[in-house]
């Protein structure tokens, strides 16, 4: 689960990072009374997006009027952000900060994520930060410095001194700087993060640590551990069809190809995507139902499958171990019957009951004419991708 700039920013704040104060603004008057409030000689307007890239995107604005800041609020309100981090459709944006504009002298990296490498949450930091840093990874990976975090004692204080240091930080600034990538360290452990960055983290020319963006991912398995955070969620920032799944507690993570996958269990449904594959087609979804598969399920499933105008087809791929294969069968035939399966779908299900649950299917060929099933999971790839392929 993402969260905007200005909630990871309150993150830190608690922690004891020092970041700037900002004002959450809906409309340009608010953006205008915010600057004034500031009495600052510049302040920076900031689109609350899900995604980065906002500052080359034209959607991080330094004003210096009250009537620069209702146009750049006025432009940011009223325009999707496009950058390289959001397809070309963009994000909307809804919600701005206002924020007292900081005299920058460096800017550096910092940020914690899961390195599945290491197996590992591993701090990652350069003293080369900004919007360049993606760049800097890729030309000068010298300059990116990775510090393992020890999985049941964080990071430790030995480790963010010795990192203040490398990251050229003398005299009092190191220790703020140590103490500061600590509280990150904090931070990250106790809110369950997968991603915690400040980019940048900057040294302002009167000599001060100020963390100027903020962003922070979360585990979703942890997410009901922080009811705060949850709440934090805002649904207008996720596509569509990821919210509706969200909602029916299936784990749906839309692609790219034509093949739409109705399956239980994870690993189950890697394996389903990799056959697909295997056969020269390629899977518009992974969807995990989870372990039960319900009428209901099956039906807001299917429902979301169909409604990529990409589908040409669906493999349903259903192991029936708790939930009995015949009793799935009639789930999937209700479902049918609900919506109507405009497209082939091709059913293979393995486990308990499983001759009852064939009967049933082959009975609602019928009316369902595009229902099929297959008899084993090989048999499902060459029956779905022969009749996208016709
Ligand atoms: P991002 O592009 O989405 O990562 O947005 P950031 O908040 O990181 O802003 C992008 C860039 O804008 C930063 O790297 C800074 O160079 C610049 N910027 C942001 N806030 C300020 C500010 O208060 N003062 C100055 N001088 N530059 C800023
Ligand atoms: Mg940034």
């Amino acid at each position: 689960m993402k969260i905007h700039e200005y909630q990871a920013r309150q993150i830190l704040a608690d922690q004891g990072v020092p970041v700037p104060p900002a004002e959450v603004v809906r409309t340009p008057n608010e953006a205008v009374a915010a600057f004034e409030k500031f009495n600052q000689p510049m302040c920076v307007v900031k689109a609350q997006v899900y995604a980065g890239g906002r500052g080359k995107a034209g959607f991080v604005k330094l004003v210096k009027s009250a009537d620069e800041a209702r146009k750049a609020a006025e432009f940011m309100l009223s325009n999707r952000m496009v950058s390289n981090q959001t397809g070309p459709e963009g994000v909307p944006v809804s919600v701005l900060i206002v924020a007292p504009g900081v005299d920058i002298a460096k800017e550096y990296y910092l940020g914690i994520t899961l390195d599945r490498g290491r197996g590992t949450a591993t701090l990652i930091a350069s003293a080369e930060g900004g919007v360049e840093i993606e760049e800097v990874a890729k030309k000068s990976p010298e300059k990116v410095l990775k510090v393992p975090l020890h999985p049941l004692i964080g990071l430790q204080g030995f480790q963010a001194r010795e990192l203040a240091y490398k990251l050229g930080f003398t005299d009092k600034l190191a220790s703020e700087a140590a103490k500061l990538i600590t509280n990150l360290g904090k931070a990250f452990i106790k809110t369950d993060a997968s991603l915690a960055e400040i980019n940048p983290l900057v040294v302002t020319k009167d000599g001060k640590l100020l963390a100027i963006d903020a962003k922070f991912n979360f585990d979703d398995n942890a997410i009901f551990r922080h009811p705060d955070i949850a709440a934090m969620r805002d649904e207008t920032q996720e596509k569509p069809l990821d919210v509706r799944a969200h909602k029916a507690n299936l784990n749906y993570i839309a692609l790219d190809g034509n093949i739409g996958c109705l399956v239980n269990g994870a690993g189950l449904a890697m394996a389903t995507m990799d056959i697909i594959k295997l056969h020269g087609a390629e899977p518009a979804n992974f969807l995990d139902v989870g372990g039960s598969v319900t009428p209901e399920g099956a039906i807001e499933a299917f429902s979301i499958i169909l409604s990529d105008p990409k589908v040409k087809g669906i493999l349903v791929n259903i192991f029936g171990g708790i939930a009995k294969c015949d009793l799935i069968a009639e789930a999937l035939v209700k479902a049918g019957r609900s919506i109507g399966f405009k497209v082939p779908v091709v059913v293979r299900l393995e486990g308990t009951n499983v001759d009852k649950a064939r009967e049933i299917l082959a009975a609602a060929h019928k009316d369902l004419p595009t229902l099929q099933s297959a008899t084993d999971l090989t048999d499902a790839a060459k029956k779905v991708t022969a009749a996208v392929a016709a």
